[in-house]
C-alpha cells in the first residue's frame, strides 16, 4: 500500500483548484501518512512580481505559501505528516537565483522539474507544429534534466518523461537511450525519482516516467517516491493502487520520504501494516 503523495498544487499557481488544507484533508481521508505540499515556484528567472499568473504564484506569495503550510503542518501533526515542498523549475544559468530562493525557507524537499525547453512549455501542444525531427528537442530536454539533477538544488526529479505526453507519436527512435543516460546521471547525483500519476491523466497508459524507465531506475538503485501531481483535491493519491501493484511486481522495498531535506526510506510492507511506525520514525 502506498501511503504517501509528494506532489500537490493549490489555488496559488493560477491553474489548480482548492486550498492547501483541502489537499491535506483529502490525504487524511485516504489514510495517507505523508502529504507533500509542492506548488509551482514563483518564476524567479523573470522580472516583475507575477510574470506568469496562470503558471505559478507571485514572488510576493511565496512567504505566505510557506507560512500557511507550516501552520497546517502544526495543525495536523499527529494525524498526517505535512511536508513543505516546492515544485521548482530548473532554468539553466539561473542556479544562483534559485538557490537563494530555496535557502530562504525551511523546505522539507524540493522537486526539480524541467518545464521549459527552447523557450516553450513541455506541455504546449503547438510547440510540435512543423517539427519533423523531435529527437534533438528530446535531447535538449534530457540534457536539462541531467543538469537539473547535477545542480545540487533538488531532492526529487520531477515527471521525467512528461515531454512525451503531447509529442507526435510514434516517438522518435533514440529517446530510450537519452532516458537511460538521464537515469545514470540521476543515480550518480543521488536523487530520488518521482513516479507521477499525472501521466495517466495526460497519456492514459503510463505514469511519468514510463514503466520501462521505472523498472530501469529500480535496477540501478535510484530511490523512488509516489506523486499524484494533483491540481484538484480529488486527485490526491491518484492511481496509487495501480502503482503499488507495479511496485510489488518489480520488488520495490520502500519509498523515499523527506523531512528537512533529509531522505527517509519508508518500507512498503510496513507502510501497509504499521502506518503509526512511519509517523513515529519522523
Ligand atoms: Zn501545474
Ligand atoms: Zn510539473
Amino acid at each position: 500500500m502506498i501511503t504517501v503523495d509528494y506532489h500537490t498544487h493549490n489555488i496559488r499557481c493560477g491553474h489548480a483548484q482548492g486550498q492547501i488544507e483541502d489537499y491535506i484533508r483529502a490525504a487524511i481521508r485516504l489514510g495517507l501518512t505523508d502529504i507533500g505540499v509542492s506548488d509551482h515556484n514563483p518564476a524567479y528567472w523573470l522580472p516583475g512580481d507575477d510574470p506568469m499568473p496562470t503558471v505559478s504564484m507571485a514572488k510576493s506569495e511565496l512567504e505566505g505559501y510557506v507560512d500557511e503550510t507550516l501552520r497546517l503542518k502544526a495543525k495536523y501533526a499527529g494525524q498526517i505528516n505535512v511536508r513543505l515542498g516546492l515544485e521548482c523549475d530548473y532554468v539553466e544559468g539561473m542556479e544562483d537565483a534559485c538557490r537563494e530562493m530555496l535557502a530562504r525557507h525551511p523546505f522539507d524537499y524540493v522537486i526539480g522539474s524541467v518545464h521549459w525547453v527552447q523557450d516553450a512549455n513541455i506541455f504546449h501542444v503547438r510547440r510540435w507544429d512543423g517539427v519533423t525531427d523531435a529527437l534533438p528537442i528530446f535531447a535538449e530536454y534530457y540534457r536539462l534534466i541531467i543538469k537539473s539533477a547535477q545542480s545540487g538544488l533538488f531532492d526529487i526529479v520531477g515527471h521525467s518523461t512528461a515531454m512525451t505526453a503531447f509529442a507526435p507519436k510514434p516517438l522518435a527512435d533514440g529517446i530510450e537511450a537519452l532516458q537511460d543516460e538521464a537515469l545514470a546521471a540521476i543515480n550518480d547525483a543521488g536523487l530520488v525519482m518521482e513516479v507521477n500519476t499525472s501521466g495517466f491523466r495526460k497519456m492514459t497508459t503510463e505514469p511519468f516516467p514510463t514503466f520501462r524507465m521505472i523498472a530501469a531506475a529500480h535496477r540501478l538503485g535510484i530511490p523512488l517516491t509516489f506523486s499524484s501531481d494533483s491540481h484538484r483535491p480529488e486527485d490526491v493519491g491518484y492511481a496509487r493502487d495501480r502503482i503499488a501493484a507495479y511496485f510489488a511486481q518489480i520488488g520495490l522495498g520502500g519509498l523515499a520520504t523527506f523531512a528537512g531535506r533529509q531522505r527517509i526510506m519508508l518500507p512498503l510492507h510496513e507502510a501497509a501494516s504499521e502506518p503509526a511506525m512511519a509517523a513515529a520514525a519522523d
